[in-house]
């Protein structure tokens, strides 16, 4: 009777997340707690983590007009991309993580925070399964269920290790906080052991091989922020194995930083090849034990091992769990991630969205819109089309589909580019209809994989929440915005991803950019607009503060070597 009381007591003050109150009453009881949305209430949003996409999400949205549930294992927003600074001290941990409740209390109670981990995801009864994240035997195996009206799922990615033997159990990951913690410790741990007495000079170099699994942006700032680490500071501190000291990057393919320009691409390497960081290219790691990592070198077919005091295994990433068994439920087990539509609904399931890391876009519907307005230029079906026709068309779909622009004018299409010109490189008078639907294909496959980086997860949640902001006033107007009046098209604008650019440190202060326009920047002043960039883009002044007072302390001081 008494928890029966505090249940009802926590009902009426909260109307929030009974499922603790109540489980009071189950104690020791595997049962699961229902937490149904009171009809008389508002919408209930459900957000599934809190990253860059879920985080993005919760700051732009009308809070008062939803009843919001926010659920994630971890009570703190992470600004990823300094994590890689975090592996080496320049930047400390804290100082890059605002706490979930600093960032909801803004809102006077409207939005509400549970720490738990979602297990499973039941669109049908439209509700999910939390597990809490402490040992506490709330309700049996620490399970609740709560439900939904729109569920958003923001829940990331996690690390890829392709199954590769050895891998969970001998490599560091660079992924969470903790990962970069971990790293930093490990580091200074190799040096202790490597200075202990009575080591051959073969084992205290093996102490001394880090090695980098990875060549993309993260593997690569990483060891950049690592050799800054060595040549800056431990340096002065065992000056006794300097001469030991090695750092190996490995790359399966044939550059580092390949998705970036080349111009970036080869100077990261030629750097790195001056700077000594051994880049192995065309290699694929097959197992990786306590002592060894072991790879093939495609060009040659062989197998090699190589000794190592540290790995660091930054390949990419893969689909979590929940998201897995979700995707199966709905008839999307045959996908990398989940498919939603333009306006980041999931495909086959009414009331939820994904963003962020663990969804991608199709755009099927504008790709057959496209061919329809091909299809209907053809007038004498000669399956030509003048140049003329040709760009007024292409002019004509981006405005009309203002996210085809990255596609259809980015030179990286060059297959598109090809189309106006003959096999011997002449401009071309007319277009074939055929050919351009092949190259489209083309488009459509990179259009399905926008990057997965905190630029799109942030631009999506903020996109969803100012869908979700408009939702009453879409009603009033269900044609929606004119230019989609009787075009049987969405209430909302589709989802445009706008590209600002991208950043490669590269160690040394010096930094590789590529900018909109195709514009490449690279050398000592772009360091300096990263160090703006980054400062700018921290989601409070706390951060903001910690980050650059670490930023000028490790200018001062160098960075912290304590193993605590
Ligand atoms: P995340 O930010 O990973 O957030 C996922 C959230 O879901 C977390 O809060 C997590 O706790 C929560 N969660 C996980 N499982 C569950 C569950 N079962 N139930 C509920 N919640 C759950 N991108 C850039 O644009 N620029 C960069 O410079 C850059 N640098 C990077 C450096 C590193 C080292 C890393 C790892 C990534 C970097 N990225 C960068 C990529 C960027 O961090 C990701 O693309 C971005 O974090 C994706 O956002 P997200 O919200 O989808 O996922």
């Amino acid at each position: 009777p008494v928890a029966s009381k505090l249940l009802v007591l926590c009902t009426l003050s909260s109307g929030g997340l009974l499922a603790y109150a109540e489980s009071q009453s189950n104690i020791g009881s595997p049962s699961v707690v229902d937490d149904k949305p009171d009809e008389s209430r508002q919408k209930r949003v459900v957000v599934l983590g809190t990253g860059w996409a879920g985080t993005s999400f919760l700051k732009y949205l009308d809070a008062s007009a939803y009843d919001v549930q926010v659920v994630s294992p971890r009570n703190y927003f992470a600004f990823t991309p300094l994590l890689p600074s975090v592996t080496c001290g320049t930047v400390e941990a804290r100082s890059i993580v605002e706490p979930v409740r600093n960032i909801i209390k803004k809102r006077n109670g409207e939005i509400k925070f549970c720490e738990a981990e979602c297990v499973k995801i039941d669109a049908t009864n439209k509700s999910v399964v939390l597990r809490a994240n402490f040992g506490t035997n709330l309700v049996g195996n620490d399970e609740f269920s709560l439900e939904y009206d729109y569920l958003i799922i923001a829940i990331g990615a996690q690390v890829n290790t392709f199954n590769t033997p050895g891998v969970k159990e001998n490599c560091h990951f660079l992924k969470e906080v903790e990962d970069a913690q971990k790293i930093r410790t490990s580091v200074i741990d190799c040096f202790e052991m490597a200075v202990l007495p009575g080591l051959s000079e073969e084992e205290r170099r093996r102490n001394l091989h880090f090695v980098v699994v990875g060549g993309g942006p993260t593997g690569v700032e990483f060891a950049a922020e690592l050799h800054d680490y060595f040549q800056e500071d431990l340096v002065k501190l065992y000056p006794m194995v300097k001469d030991l000291v090695k750092i190996t990057v490995i790359q399966s393919g044939d550059h580092i930083l390949n998705m970036f320009d080349d111009r970036i691409s080869s100077f990261a390497e030629k750097k790195f090849n001056r700077d000594g960081i051994d880049v192995q290219t065309g290699c694929r790691v097959v197992s990786v034990s306590d002592k060894e990592i072991t790879m093939k070198v495609k060009s040659k077919g062989e197998v090699c091992s190589v000794p190592h005091g540290l790995v660091v295994w930054s390949t990419g990433i893969g689909t979590r769990p929940v998201v897995s068994d979700f995707m199966k439920q709905i008839g999307q087990a045959d996908k990398r991630v989940l498919v939603t539509d333009e306006w980041l609904r999931v495909k086959g399931c009414e009331d939820v969205y994904a963003i962020g890391d663990c969804a991608s876009i199709t755009q099927r519907k504008i790709m057959e819109d496209i061919s329809a307005i091909f299809k209907a230029a053809d007038k004498d079906n000669s399956g030509t089309l003048t140049v003329g026709e040709f760009q007024d068309i292409i002019d004509d779909i981006i405005i009309r589909y203002p996210q085809m622009e990255l596609y259809l004018r980015s030179q990286h299409v060059q297959d598109l580019k090809d189309l106006l010109k003959d096999p011997e490189g002449n401009d071309r008078t007319e277009v074939n209809i055929e050919e351009f639907k092949l190259a489209l294909a083309q488009v459509d496959s990179q259009m399905k994989s926008l990057p997965a980086t905190a630029q799109v997860a942030a631009q999506q949640g903020a996109y969803l929440s100012r869908c979700f902001n408009r939702r009453e006033q879409s009603k009033e107007n269900p044609e929606g915005p004119r230019r989609f009046k009787s075009s049987g098209h969405h209430d909302f604008r589709p989802f445009r991803y706008k590209h600002f650019g991208q950043f490669a440190p590269l160690g040394g202060e010096e930094a590789a950019a590529e900018l909109p326009g195709d514009w490449v920047s690279i050398g000592h002043s772009t360091q300096w607009l990263w160090y703006s960039v980054y400062a700018s883009k921290q989601v409070s002044w706390r951060t903001r503060v910690l980050v650059v007072s670490d930023w000028t302390r490790r200018f001062i001081f160098g960075r912290d070597s304590s193993r605590i």
